[in-house]
This record gives structure tokens, sequence and C-alpha cells, in this order.
């Protein structure tokens, strides 16, 4: 069995991340959304346990104190966090487990974790990710600002990720990140007895 590996999936807000990471987990059985820990207040139709863990600052705190956590963030005023355990046991199934998280937490993985593959999602450009913005009609004017900005700082990040894939449609970006997926299987390291598959042939 190959192994797992986590598949972190950043870019700046609007971008499409969530879009994208919906049509690949249903482009494809192998792969398992990590749920993330917010202090947000949900959005309208946002479903507890789905779209994300929503907790108390307390909560949150609490579950850093525990070291319950693989990476936390600050991110546009509020807490985000990916809960560890979910995390291990998915690897250690041979799954590939999705994390959609910004730069800060991808930093923390980076240097903690070696096992991953980094995805950096754009926009088409600038003035595009400020209309998916407005269009998402979730923000207030003064919270899109804030992305927007926070969005462009970002962009200096695109250097420590692996890969970047351009969201001009979801359907291009969707098989974009699947040949890479593709390709990740394929290394020799993470494979362990190629050379007794081939003598037994492969299943
Ligand atoms: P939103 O509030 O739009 O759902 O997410 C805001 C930002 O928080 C996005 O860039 C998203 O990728 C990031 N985010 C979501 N979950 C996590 C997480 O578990 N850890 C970190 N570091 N960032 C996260």
């Amino acid at each position: 069995m190959a192994q797992g590996f986590l598949l972190v999936l950043s870019g700046p807000s609007g971008a499409g991340k969530g879009t994208v990471s919906e049509a690949l987990m249903k482009s494809q059985d192998d792969i398992v959304f990590s749920t993330s820990l917010t202090t947000r207040q949900p959005r309208p139709n946002e479903v507890d346990g789905e779209n994300y863990f929503f907790v108390s600052k307390e909560k949150f705190f609490e579950m850093v104190d525990n070291d319950e956590l693989l990476e936390y963030a600050q991110v546009h005023n509020n807490y985000y966090a990916t809960p560890k355990k979910f995390v291990y046991d998915k690897i250690e199934d041979g799954e590939i487990v999705l994390l959609e998280i910004d730069v800060q937490g991808a930093l923390q993985i980076k240097e903690r974790y070696k096992n991953v593959v980094f995805i950096f999602l754009l926009p088409p450009s600038m003035s595009e990710l400020r209309t998916r913005l407005v269009n998402r009609g979730t923000e207030s004017e003064e919270d899109i600002d804030t992305r927007f900005n926070n969005a462009y700082k970002e962009l200096d990040f695109v250097g420590e990720y692996d890969y970047f894939v351009v969201n001009n449609t979801v359907d291009q970006a969707v098989k974009d990140i699947q040949n890479i997926i593709a390709a990740e299987r394929l290394r020799v390291k993470r494979h362990k007895n190629i050379k007794e598959n081939v003598s037994k042939g492969w299943d």
C-alpha cells in the first residue's frame, strides 16, 4: 500500500479553495478533508462539523494547551486550527488528507512534517479576486478590504510551496491537482515494496 500524505492547499481568500477542494473530493475517494476548528461565526449555510468545528475561544485555547492541534493561526481576526488526531489516523490508513489552511499554518506544517505536498491556489488576477469576494456576498465591505489586502501579502509566500494552480475554471484547477496527486502517488519514497510487488505482480 502506498503511504498516505498531507496535501496542503492554501491561497488567498476568494481564490476558490472551498469550491475546488469540494470538487476534488467528489472526483477521488482516496482523499479525506480535515475539518478545521475556528472561532469565527458560521456563515448562513455553513454546518458545524462539516465546514468547520465552530468553537469558543476558551475551547480553542484549551486544545492548544492540550497539544491537540497540528497547527494553528490567527487569520482575519479569527483563530483557525487543524486537529491532530484525525490527520494522524488517516495518514496511517494510507489516505491523502487535504488541509485547506492559510500560509502561516502551512509554514508551521513545513517546519514540523516531511510527508507533505504544498499547493498554492491562485486567482486569475487580483481584480478577479476582488470581484469574487464581492460576489460571494458573505463579508462586510471592511472584511472584503482586509481579505483583499491579506491576499496580496500572501502572494509573497508562493515560493514556499511545491506547486501553484491557477483557478481560471474549477474543472481545470481540479485536473491540475489530480495530476499533481497522480505524480506524488508514484514517488518511489511512498512505496516500501516495489521490487516485491513487481515480483508477485501488482494487485
Ligand atoms: P474562511 O473564514 O474564509 O473560512 O477562512 C479564512 C482563512 O482561514 C482561509 O485562508 C483558510 O484557508 C484559513 N483556514 C481555514 N482553516 C484553517 C486551519 O485549520 N488552519 C489555518 N492556519 N488556516 C485555516
